[in-house]
């Protein structure tokens, strides 16, 4: 059944889309004359609903809801990740769209915003299973993909045998094999070395930036708390531990870890490479997952899933800086709690914007069927995230605003100004 997600009606409980709308508003007054176009942002270009039926192994047959939607394309194709979860909404979805055009604007890249999803849970299926899915999902959205219009990739649950799926189901409707219409495919099929750590590795380098400008040595076991052990949490906490830092806490769906003294990051990941999760770790304490945001840190990294700071939570934060590796897990009433504490926030469409950079290079390098070397990668993927942040930096410096507006102010000037330019068709 089509389920509407209302949630963002209620005060209480604004959800992804309402976040969204509410940082649109707070952007408006730094606009100037380009405010006249804000509606554009206020909604999405174009969405797509579609009916995802796959045969389970057993037999039946079952349907799950799928979602591509293209927020805009202003300042060049869709580019956006597809999440498989059981709580993907449409109205998520957008957001998570919304979200893809603002940092795709403020890191410069040459892409508008689109995302995707499919309602269900694939841990409960089969690789089988989950092979069906993501092919019927890609033939039913493959008229509103390509590597001219809009190019998918990994998010949450999807990884790089999921954007091999895809692609081969392209290609197979295209006649030829085409390489660029999704990234974060694996290495052996036209993916970029570096990319599965990406997002990591960015919020990493994020970190760094916000911290050196705060005067905060991450040599010097600087205390790291980490929502989440996916792909981002878990090559973050990694590069944290490497930098001498200490990771003391760790929280995923199945629990919370804590070891003032730190918790060893390369144990944790073999036991949740084994496990699927970090629960069951020995040698360090579990607290409930409130206490988890009541720590003491440095740094503070929500990377798992979106709304995770609220106003609930926020008042009992102690951390130094908030570096956003989830797409929207801080809600509008919380920025402001963490603004008035003093804690740094380092916004979402910077801090997490490592991956799609290395999507853009995944997608130039297949263009050009040229390959460049980890080394050029990371260098090229450090050169850009640094870039941004200072020039964001600048802005919120300048209009004495958070690091998260001054991010919308430079994205939608840019947007808007390239919608501006093509101005209206017809
Ligand atoms: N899903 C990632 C994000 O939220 C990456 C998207 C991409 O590479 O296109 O930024």
């Amino acid at each position: 059944m089509l389920e509407q997600d209302l949630s963002y009606l209620q005060p209480d409980k604004l959800g992804p889309w309402g976040t969204y709308l509410q940082q649109i508003d707070r952007v408006v007054p730094y606009l100037g004359k380009l405010s006249r176009w804000i509606e554009t942002l206020k909604r999405p270009k174009r969405s797509m609903i579609v009916d995802v039926p796959v045969e389970l192994d057993d037999g039946t047959i079952a349907h799950f809801e799928g979602y591509r939607v293209q927020h805009n394309t202003s300042r060049g194709p869709g580019k956006g990740g597809v999440r498989f979860h059981q709580e993907v909404t449409l109205s998520e979805v957008m957001a998570l769209a919304a979200w893809m055009s603002i940092k795709n604007a403020a890191v410069n890249l040459p892409y508008g915003g689109a995302k995707g999803g499919v309602r269900v849970n694939p841990h409960t299926l089969s690789n089988k299973e989950i092979e069906r899915i993501a092919r019927r999902y890609t033939s039913e959205i493959k008229m509103v993909i390509g590597p001219n219009s809009d190019i998918p990739a990994p998010d949450v649950n999807a990884n790089e045998q999921v954007m091999a799926w895809m692609m081969d189901t392209y290609s197979m409707h295209q006649g030829r094999t085409v390489m660029g219409v999704v990234t974060g495919k694996p290495v052996a099929l036209g993916g970029s070395l570096g990319r599965k750590e990406a997002t990591g590795r960015g919020v990493f380098i994020a970190s760094s930036e916000a911290a050196r400008r705060k005067g905060l040595d991450i040599a010097a076991g600087a205390r790291v708390a980490v929502q989440g052990f996916g792909n981002v949490g878990s090559v973050a906490a990694r590069l944290f531990n490497e930098a001498g830092a200490k990771v003391i806490a760790i929280q995923d769906h199945t629990g919370t870890l804590y070891q003032p003294t730190g918790i060893d990051i390369i144990q944790l990941l073999t036991h949740a490479a084994r496990h699927g999760a970090i629960a069951g770790f020995e040698g360090v304490q579990t607290l409930n997952s409130e206490e988890f945001w009541e720590l003491e840190t440095d740094l503070l990294i929500p990377a798992a899933l979106e709304g995770q700071i609220s106003e609930k939570n926020a008042p009992r934060i102690r951390t130094k800086i908030i570096v956003e590796g989830a797409n929207g897990p801080t809600t509008p009433a919380a920025d402001d709690i963490l603004n008035e504490h003093g804690i740094l926030v380092i916004p979402d469409v910077i801090a997490n914007a490592g991956g799609v950079t290395v999507s853009y290079f995944e997608w130039v390098q297949d263009f050009s069927s040229f390959f460049w070397t980890e080394t050029e990668i990371n260098h090229r993927l450090e050169r850009i995230m640094c870039d941004a942040f200072a020039a964001v930096w600048q802005v919120a410096q300048e209009h004495r605003v958070s690091v998260r507006t001054a991010a919308y102010i430079v994205a939608c000037t840019r947007i808007l100004m390239a919608r501006e330019m093509r101005g209206l068709y017809p």
